[in-house]
């Protein structure tokens, strides 16, 4: 029933978006490259978009993409209990689907869940039905999980044009970027992961980081050990977004 009701809900949402006309942002100004660099600029767009959030406190979000997955998810689940750290897992329909246990392992740890798509599959080439199909595929697969209706939103690879950012929004999604990223799905040492969250560790910063890696699950207590050592708090996305300053 809840899934029937998701469903509903997005398909209405996204009937709305087409009833109406595009609006007359600048959505089309800023999109991410390839390497991620647009993520380091500070930016809350009225569009949705979110690189990070504009804090003076010391509030970080730990962001993982991908997965589920066993081995690994469980590990990183572990790491983060053992450290009182909770996190916002972006997940995939798909992967969801086929470990529904690992799911609920996620939810009862009290970590927050976004919206990867469906297959994780490059949205950016997809015409507006498809981006549609994959993110309510996705929606009501997650909800089910969560118990309520998901509202972050992370594209895969983080590749996006105007229509991704437009449907998600019509969809109620907000789009999490990232401000930190050291890109750990490069063959790259733990030290390296380490090194690079932490130099690019701020106030409200968004740290994107990856699932299936044991590189970063390897890294992982160290980043937390030097962050809350810097005097960082950890919170999930949802929280960092609520301590938003204006
Ligand atoms: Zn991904």
């Amino acid at each position: 029933m809840k899934r029937i009701v998701g469903m509903v809900a997005a398909i209405a949402c996204f009937s709305l978006l087409l009833l109406q006309p595009a609006p007359a942002s600048s959505l089309a100004k800023r999109t991410v490259a390839s390497d991620g660099s647009a993520a380091l600029h500070s930016y809350v767009g009225a569009d949705d978009r979110v690189w990070r959030v504009n804090t003076q406190r010391r509030l970080i979000a730990l962001t993982f993409d991908d997965g589920p997955y066993p081995f690994y998810t469980p590990l990183l689940l572990h790491v983060l209990d053992r450290s009182h750290v909770h996190a916002t897992f972006f997940c995939v329909g798909r992967s969801a689907q086929e470990f529904p246990d690992l799911m609920d392992r996620i939810i009862e740890s009290g970590d927050d869940v976004g919206n990867h798509t469906f297959n994780h599959i490059k949205l950016s080439g997809l015409s507006i039905t498809q981006i549609a199909d994959q993110i309510i595929e996705a929606d009501v697969i997650l909800a089910s999980f969560v118990g309520h209706r998901i509202d972050l939103f992370r594209p895969p690879h983080g590749r996006y044009d105007r229509r991704v950012i437009e449907v998600a929004s019509a969809m109620g999604y907000r789009t999490i970027l990232w401000s930190d990223s050291p890109e750990d799905t490069k063959d790259i040492t733990p030290t390296l992961v380490v090194q690079r969250v932490m130099q690019q560790a701020r106030p409200g910063a968004i740290v994107l980081l990856h699932s299936g890696q044991y590189r970063t699950i390897e890294a992982l207590p160290v980043i937390i050990d030097r962050l809350r050592a810097q005097g960082y708090t950890f919170v999930t996305v949802d929280e960092l977004l609520a301590s938003e300053q204006m």
